[in-house]
C-alpha cells in the first residue's frame, strides 16, 4: 500500500491548490481524481478558431484576489469582458427599455432582494424563492427577475430558501457586486481559459496527480486514514476531500460521519446548469452597437454574454438554469443546437446562425460533478448546516468552494478553501 502525508481527493481547483501548497511544505501528496481530466467545474475546450473555451466557470471577480493572484503566478493574463454597446432586454421581438415599467419595477425588486439580505428583513428558511418570486408584479418585471435569479443561482427558484439566496448574496460581496461586470464578479476572463490554468498547477504536480481514480471509502484511525478506490488503497496521515458536500456523500467512512457532517452532504444539492459557447468569426453584434449582453424574457435560451477574447474572434455564452436546462438537456443534440441558435438570431440577427464553432456542457449530468454552479441547502435546513462546513473530522479535512467563508460558490472560494484546508493540515503537523 502506498505511503503519503496527505492524500487529497478532487482535482478541482481546492484540491489542487491545496496539493500545492503541501507539496511546497515539503509533504507528500497524492491527488485521486475520479474524472480522466483535472478541473472539475473548470473545463476548457479548444474552438475550430483555434481560442480556449471555458464550459465550465469563466469570470474572474474585481475582489477575487486569490484567484487573480494565481493566475498572475501562472503567467496567464486577465482581459476586461466587453461590456461596450446596448444590452437588450427582449420580450419576443419588442425590446423593453431600462426605464420601462417592468425594467424599472424588476429593478426595484432586486434592490428590494439586495436590502433584504443586508438586513435579514423577510428572510426565512422555509420561505423559497419562488413564494418570493410569486409577489413580484406585473408579470413581465417577475419573469425577468425570475430569469436574474436563476442565472444567478442556476437552479430552480423551488428548490431553495430566500435564506439561503440571502447567505450566498452575503457571501459573495452581495447582489450589485454579483450581477456586475466592471467591479463585480464577472469583471474579466482568463486568457488560457479556466481550464488551462488547472492544467497547469496539474502539471507542476506532476505524478502526484492520479486521474480514473474515484475514491470510495476513507477509514480513519488514530494514525491516518485508508483510501479506497477501485483500484485498490492507499495510507495517508491526512485527507482533504476536495468536492462539493452532495458530491461526497458517495464515499462511504468508517467510523461513520458525525451527524452535522452527514447531515450537510444529505440536506445539499448540486445546482442545474447548462452552458453552450457559440464562436463567430467575429463579434458581429459590436458593429450593431450592441454589447451582446441579452435577457430574453420569452425563451428556453434567456441569456447571452460576450466572452470574446480581445482581437479574436467573437464568443457568445449563455447559461441555461434550472427546470430549462432540464428541457434542453433532454432535446437531441442538432434540435439543442438549432434552439439556441434560433434564440441568438433572433435578436442578435441571421449572422449568429452559422458559428465556426459550437460548444456545450450540460454540469448537471456530468457523473463527477453532478451539477453547477455550486451546492444549495434545501429549505428548512440552511441556518443549522451554516456552521458544520469546514470543521475536520478527525484527520480529514474539507475543501471545495462549498466550505469557504467568502466567495462560496466561486473558483475565488474553491482556492481559498484549499488553502485553508492545506493550512489545517500543516498546523495539525
Ligand atoms: C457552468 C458553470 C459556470 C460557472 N461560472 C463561474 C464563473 O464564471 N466564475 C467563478 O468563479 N465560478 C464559476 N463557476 C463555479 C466554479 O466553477 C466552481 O466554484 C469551482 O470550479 C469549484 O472548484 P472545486 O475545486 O471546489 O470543486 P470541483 O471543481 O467540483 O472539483 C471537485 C473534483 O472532485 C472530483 N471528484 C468527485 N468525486 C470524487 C471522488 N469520489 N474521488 C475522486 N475525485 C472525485 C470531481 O471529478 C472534480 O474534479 C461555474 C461553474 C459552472 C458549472
Amino acid at each position: 500500500m502506498d505511503d503519503v502525508d496527505v492524500a487529497v481527493i478532487g482535482a478541482g481547483f481546492s484540491g489542487l491548490v491545496a496539493a500545492r501548497t503541501l507539496q511546497r511544505s515539503g509533504l507528500s501528496v497524492r491527488v485521486l481524481e475520479a474524472a480522466d481530466r483535472v478541473g472539475g467545474r473548470a473545463m476548457t475546450e479548444s474552438s475550430a478558431a483555434g481560442t480556449p473555451v471555458d464550459l465550465g466557470g469563466q469570470w474572474i471577480g474585481h475582489h477575487h484576489v486569490r484567484m487573480q493572484a494565481l493566475a498572475q503566478e501562472f503567467g496567464m493574463t486577465l482581459f476586461p469582458s466587453h461590456t461596450r454597446g446596448k444590452m437588450l432586454i427582449r420580450d419576443g421581438q419588442q425590446n423593453l427599455s431600462r426605464l420601462s415599467p417592468a425594467t424599472l419595477s424588476a429593478l426595484m425588486s432586486l434592490i428590494w432582494l439586495a436590502i433584504m439580505a443586508r438586513t435579514g428583513l423577510g428572510v426565512r428558511d422555509d420561505r423559497t424563492l419562488a413564494d418570493w418570486l410569486a409577489g413580484i408584479s406585473p408579470s413581465r418585471a417577475r419573469r425577468l427577475i425570475d430569469i436574474v435569479t436563476a442565472t444567478l443561482t442556476a437552479t430552480d427558484p423551488e428548490r431553495i430558501s430566500v435564506q439561503a439566496v440571502a447567505d450566498a448574496l452575503n457571501a459573495s460581496g452581495g447582489l450589485l457586486e454579483m450581477l456586475s461586470f466592471k467591479g463585480g464578479a464577472q469583471e474579466s476572463l482568463l486568457s488560457g481559459g479556466a481550464g488551462g490554468l488547472a492544467a497547469a498547477i496539474a502539471e507542476t504536480l506532476g505524478p502526484a496527480v492520479s486521474l480514473n481514480q474515484s475514491v470510495t471509502a476513507l477509514l480513519r484511525d488514530a494514525q491516518g486514514v485508508t483510501v479506497h478506490t477501485p483500484h485498490g488503497a492507499i495510507r495517508a496521515r491526512h485527507v482533504i476531500v476536495a468536492t462539493a458536500p452532495p458530491v461526497a456523500e458517495r464515499i462511504r467512512h468508517e467510523p461513520p460521519l458525525p451527524a452535522g457532517r452527514a447531515q450537510l452532504q444529505r440536506d445539499t444539492f448540486m445546482g442545474t446548469i447548462y452552458k453552450a459557447v457559440i464562436v463567430y468569426d467575429t463579434p458581429f453584434w459590436r458593429t450593431d452597437g450592441l454589447s451582446g449582453e441579452l435577457l430574453a424574457l420569452d425563451s428556453l435560451v434567456a441569456t447571452a454574454a460576450d466572452i470574446s477574447p480581445p482581437g479574436g474572434p467573437g464568443h457568445l455564452c449563455t447559461l441555461v438554469p434550472g427546470q430549462a436546462a432540464r428541457t434542453l438537456s433532454n432535446l437531441d443534440t442538432t434540435t439543442r443546437r438549432e434552439t439556441v441558435l434560433h434564440t441568438l438570431a433572433t435578436h442578435f440577427g441571421e449572422r449568429a446562425r452559422a458559428p465556426v464553432s459550437f460548444h456545450e456542457k450540460s454540469w448537471h449530468e456530468d457523473r463527477f460533478v453532478l451539477g453547477g454552479y455550486t451546492a444549495w441547502s434545501k429549505p428548512g435546513t440552511s441556518a443549522a448546516l451554516a456552521d458544520v462546513g469546514t470543521e475536520a473530522t478527525g484527520r480529514v479535512h474539507w475543501a471545495g468552494t462549498e466550505s469557504a467563508t467568502q466567495f462560496r460558490g466561486y473558483f475565488e472560494g474553491a482556492v481559498r478553501a484549499g488553502e485553508r484546508a492545506a493550512a489545517e493540515v500543516l498546523a495539525a503537523g
